[in-house]
């Protein structure tokens, strides 16, 4: 998402922010939509950056407004999937290929708030959040599972402990380093750990190289509104009861870990 929209949007100025007509329940925005969108107006954006799954907007005030897609959240800009559903539109000065975007949110989960510096570094900072996930190194990884008898795959989900792994690709992790997922955590051997650091490093980056996965309900785009094809490349993830791809033998399972799927080989990831 970040990817898309940053040439477009880093280093021009908000000229507008308009609240889309639709109706649908509003979703949250801080402060109420009046202040938030006098507050961006004349601001230059000046980086577009990725924080776990959230999308970041620095502006030239040093605010930085901060989106979070949430399930269905997308930010576009162009050929939404429906005008129903977009909820707001940034319009950018000078004339460029595209010279707005709009968050696009179907079901309305999203937020979107603004924060001044302090407040950002309290709610967001190294110390509230956990690093990124494609920073880790297999000694961070070790650290911090040593910390948690959890499962591993509940484990990867928790943003406090690594930020960044969404659920789809927390299964995908687990099959390329060859590790069950309900593993506990702390009783990972050295080398379990030395793949996962290497897998999460191989999965996220092809993920964002192929712009994320478009899954069955459509939801997923990128900034113009075509699909991932991330989707693709999953080896276990939404495969249940098909054969494994890795190891030719094992029959993908489903299970359910803190209420999320979770998918496996059972042959391969031990
Ligand atoms: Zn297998």
């Amino acid at each position: 998402m970040v990817r898309g929209i940053r040439p477009f949007m880093a280093n021009r100025r908000i000229l507008a922010v308009k609240e889309c007509p639709t109706h649908c329940r509003p979703i949250s925005i801080s402060p109420v939509f009046k202040r938030f969108a006098k507050a961006m107006i004349g601001q230059t954006v000046t980086a577009v950056r990725r924080l776990g799954k959230r999308v970041v907007l620095d502006l030239s005030n040093l605010t930085s407004v901060v989106i979070e897609p949430r399930m269905t959240g997308l930010m576009l800009l162009a050929n939404p999937p429906d005008v129903e559903h977009l909820r707001i539109e940034w319009q950018l000065e000078g004339t460029r290929e595209y010279n707005s975007i709009w968050f696009w949110d179907r079901r309305g989960l999203g937020t979107i708030r603004l924060y001044q510096p302090a407040e950002l570094e309290q709610v967001y900072g190294p110390a509230a959040l956990g690093p990124d996930a494609l920073d880790f190194t297999s000694d961070h990884w070790r650290e911090r599972l040593t910390q948690t008898s959890r499962a591993i795959k509940v484990a990867l989900l928790d943003q406090k402990l690594v930020a960044g792994i969404g659920n789809l690709y927390a299964s995908e992790i687990l099959h390329v380093a060859g590790i069950d997922p309900r593993r506990s955590s702390k009783k990972l051997t050295k080398p379990q750990v030395q793949r996962l650091a290497q897998a999460t490093k191989a999965v996220l980056e092809l993920a964002i190289e192929y712009e994320g996965s478009t899954l069955g309900d459509g939801t997923y785009r990128n900034a113009l509104s075509q699909s991932g094809r991330y989707q693709n490349e999953h080896r276990v993830y939404m495969r249940h009861d098909q054969t494994c791809p890795t190891c030719g033998i094992g029959i993908i399972v489903r299970l359910v870990q803190a209420q999320r799927s979770t998918f496996y080989c059972p042959k391969c990831q031990r």
